[in-house]
């Protein structure tokens, strides 16, 4: 069925506040697959993750992204999450007042026809077994949403969103960041667990370090709001060991950061001597 699954970001330049920092992003991920996107802070990674989601902030001024040949980004942001994406986010938000559960049963019956949802008990004991799984205390599932987790929590509840969700692209946005060794294990288990031939993921990181668990099929390297090298497994691993600074000599970047300009011009108004 989607054994076939194709994801294309095809030229994709976005905006924010008028500024681009998506600088015609390329990007082909096909099912059973796993993409990771790595660069140093403020390249644009989570911008890319937001753009693809539909975020208010972020105006795509020009590209395609692709879900099976359907372009996702003339869709609400509502049906692309139906459309099969999901955003595991690098700042999840706290939500008060609505618990973890009443947040993930709406969540998954959202993605289902009307007449269709899912039954409570059902419900309950796939969400138990997804948090046992992913070692999260059964009383997670009555807490306010994000309210009081700590970093560490958050980033593990974003992967039990996605696992009962099951989507066909998943977006994981420095998931790594905030995780303890064994959470992290825990997590990259989680992923593992889901990997089919059905779903791709993009894994953004910072760091080669859950790429240990979670092992990519291709690496992106992203600078300056694109991407600036690819490879396989081992990109990664020569990160891990030399750092960044061997691509920006290679391809003589000074700045890797995007979207900053303003901040290193002489400012306008100093009240200097006057001439
Ligand atoms: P990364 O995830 O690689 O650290 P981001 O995509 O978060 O990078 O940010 C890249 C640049 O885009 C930032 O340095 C900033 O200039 C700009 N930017 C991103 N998001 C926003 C925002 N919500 N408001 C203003 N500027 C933003
Ligand atoms: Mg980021």
């Amino acid at each position: 069925m989607s054994k076939d699954l194709q994801f294309k970001i095809d030229g994709l330049k976005a905006s924010v506040d008028g500024k681009e920092i998506l600088k015609g992003i390329q990007l082909e991920m096909k099912g059973g697959e796993i993409h990771a996107i790595m660069g140093p802070n403020g390249t644009g990674k989570s911008t890319l993750a937001s753009a693809i989601m539909g975020h208010p902030k972020y105006e795509v001024t020009e590209g395609k992204v692709l879900l099976n040949e359907e372009d996702v980004l003339e869709m609400e942001v509502d049906e692309r999450a139906l459309a099969g994406l999901f955003l595991a986010m690098q700042y999840p938000s706290e939500i008060t007042g609505v618990t973890n559960s009443d947040f993930m049963r709406s969540a998954l019956n959202a993605r289902r026809e009307e007449g269709d949802e899912i039954s409570l008990i059902k419900f309950i004991r796939q969400m138990e077994a997804k948090m046992k799984e992913l070692e999260i205390d059964p009383q997670f599932m009555h807490r306010y949403l994000n309210e009081g987790f700590s970093g560490g929590e958050k980033k593990r509840n974003e992967i039990l969103q996605m696992a009962m969700i099951d989507p066909k692209v998943g977006i994981l946005d420095e998931i790594d960041s905030g995780l303890d060794i064994d959470a992290l294990k825990i997590v990259a288990a989680g992923v593992n667990a889901m990997r089919s031939e059905e779903n791709a993921f993009l894994i953004i990181t910072h760091y080669q370090r859950l790429l240990n668990y979670i092992k990519p099929d291709y690496v992106h390297v992203m600078m300056q709001g694109r991407i600036v090298k690819s490879g396989g497994a081992e990109l990664a691993e020569r990160l891990e060991a030399e750092g960044y600074d061997w691509i920006k000599e290679e391809l003589g970047i000074e700045d890797e950061t995007v979207g900053q300009e303003e901040e290193f011009q002489v400012p306008m108004n100093t009240t200097g001597p006057k001439l």
